[in-house]
């Protein structure tokens, strides 16, 4: 049997063919209640990637006889056209690459609340393992440089050591989330700031640890090599 779904690693909906799948009927009160739950396998034609999809129905549910039977389709991980994926990568340390998973969860699952307290503790953990501490504040009315180890500070450490750029500071700290200290007084954010500040740190993990490790193994397999090319 196949379908059509949506794909995280394909970032479209692909046709999808059920590998397995079971259901589960209820009744009571002699049929005046009956529901069904049907559990699937699904593997997407266009990457082969598997994933579970569970379809739920009731008799409160149900239209007329001549209406198609309507089910509640719940996909896990779950995932629309508006999801995140996480790209895993082997050089990255695994208790970043853990709080940036489970960031993209939280992110997919509309918790945006826990969303920023992931993105926070992504930034904080990298700054721990690069051992920085905090840095220099900029202001805009012009008033001197002022050191500081709140986040905002460890955001201007990070530029400082050259791992983001000034324009990405200023669109990170023009994120309330990030600016401001208390994760208490937030307002909710908008999904479409929290994608953006999510893209920046791609960038930064990006560039401490998978391209630094890449340059690195190149340059070592060059002198292995003997140096070819100047
Ligand atoms: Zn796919």
């Amino acid at each position: 049997m196949s379908l059509q779904s949506f794909c995280l690693s394909c970032n479209r909906s692909t046709n999808q063919t059920v590998r397995k799948e079971f259901e589960v009927l209820y009744q009571e009160n002699e049929g005046h209640w009956w529901d069904k739950t049907i559990y699937q396998i699904i593997e997407c034609g266009g990457c082969s990637e598997t994933t579970f999809r569970k379809l739920y129905t009731d008799v409160a549910m149900q239209g007329p006889p001549e209406q198609e039977v309507y089910y509640k389709v719940d996909l896990y991980p779950e995932r629309d056209s508006n999801s995140l994926k996480a790209k895993p990568s082997r050089y990255v340390p695994s208790r970043i690459s853990e709080l940036y998973s489970e960031t993209i969860a939280t992110y997919n699952s509309n918790s945006p609340i826990l969303c920023i307290a992931g993105i926070r503790a992504i930034i904080e953990a990298i700054c721990k393992d690069r051992n920085i501490k905090g840095g220099n504040l900029h202001f805009r009315d012009g008033s001197p440089k002022r050191k500081s180890s709140s986040l905002p500070g460890k955001i201007y450490g990070l530029m400082e050591e050259g791992y983001l750029t000034e324009g990405n500071v200023e669109i990170l700290l023009h994120l309330r989330f990030l600016g401001n200290e208390a994760l208490h007084n937030l307002s909710r954010p908008s999904k479409e700031e929290l994608k953006l500040a999510i893209e920046i740190l791609d960038h930064v993990i990006d560039n401490i640890y998978v391209i630094n490790r890449l340059g690195e193994e190149l340059k070592r397999k060059g002198m292995t090599r003997g140096g070819h090319g100047k």
